[in-house]
């Protein structure tokens, strides 16, 4: 999402759509955004909160310079007409942003089964099904995609919460759901397999710069965190050892072990 956000002219108007909190701060980017939601959402420095349904949105034709969707396609119940509306208030030359779960991945299958659906009402399974769905409805192609992969901070201690089934998991401390995930990680580069993979991030219309698609594999399992693992070693936030070396978090300071983005370029 920051790479789409850096491309786009000072002062330019986002919508973020269907994420209450916000999923990136604008004034950061040197943008606006209107943050709209079905839950009141929060506005905060160069961002405005508007209660809307994304298959209503009440905004003027051509009115935004992008629209991000960041994890929040998979919960429209109206999928095709939320997809009309955002290819509505796009001025032309507009950009999208898109980033959802894989429905066939073990993060999102374990994500829904602990909880109970977990919001996801619509399930993807390929970029071209939804690159395919998108392009119908916005008139927009798809410019770039990378893949996404999970840390499953959402079985961390902290995250976890009261629900009966999440309490099943009492045994799972933050040190061995790091090394699960390590071990997942291994898989996905030595046994060809998907199973640390999160899902997509899609990146829709014209943009003046390539668009970087190595995947982010050193991803947080205390905050979700993603960072690419050159910056990680550049930084000096890597403890490198022959066998599983290790990265501290520059968010919130956990231990996590670390991968090379560029040994899982093929994974898709
Ligand atoms: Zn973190």
């Amino acid at each position: 999402m920051d790479q789409l956000l850096r491309q786009l002219p000072e002062g330019a108007l986002v919508l973020d759509l269907g994420s209450a909190t916000g999923s990136f701060e604008p004034r950061q980017f040197g943008l606006r955004a209107v943050r709209a939601d079905l839950k009141p959402p929060q506005a905060g420095p160069g961002a405005w909160a508007v209660q809307a349904d994304a298959a209503c949105l009440p905004f003027r034709v051509g009115v935004f310079d992008a629209v991000v969707c960041s994890h929040s396609l998979e919960h429209f119940a109206k999928l095709e007409a939320s997809l009309a509306e955002i290819g509505r208030v796009l001025r032309p030359g507009g950009v999208l942003y898109v980033a959802v779960p894989d429905a066939s991945t073990l993060t999102d299958r374990l994500y829904r089964l602990l909880g109970r659906g977990g919001g996801h009402v619509q399930r993807f399974t390929s970029p071209q099904q939804i690159a395919g769905v998108v392009g119908r409805h916005t008139g927009l192609s798809l410019a770039a995609q990378r893949t996404l992969f999970s840390s499953l901070s959402f079985l961390h201690p902290s995250a976890r919460g009261r629900a009966w089934r999440m309490r099943l998991l009492g045994w799972l401390t933050e040190g061995l759901l790091a090394w699960i995930v390590g071990l997942l990680r291994w898989l996905d580069r030595w046994a060809g397999t998907r199973l640390s993979v999160y899902g997509w991030a899609l990146y829709f219309g014209s943009f003046k710069a390539p668009i970087e698609t190595l995947p982010r594999t050193n991803m947080c399992v205390r905050c979700g965190a993603g960072h690419a693992s050159e910056w990680l070693l550049r930084i000096g936030r890597v403890r490198p050892r022959r066998w599983f070396p290790k990265f501290r978090c520059p968010n919130c300071g956990t231990w996590n072990l670390f991968t090379h983005d560029k040994d899982y370029a093929a994974v898709v």
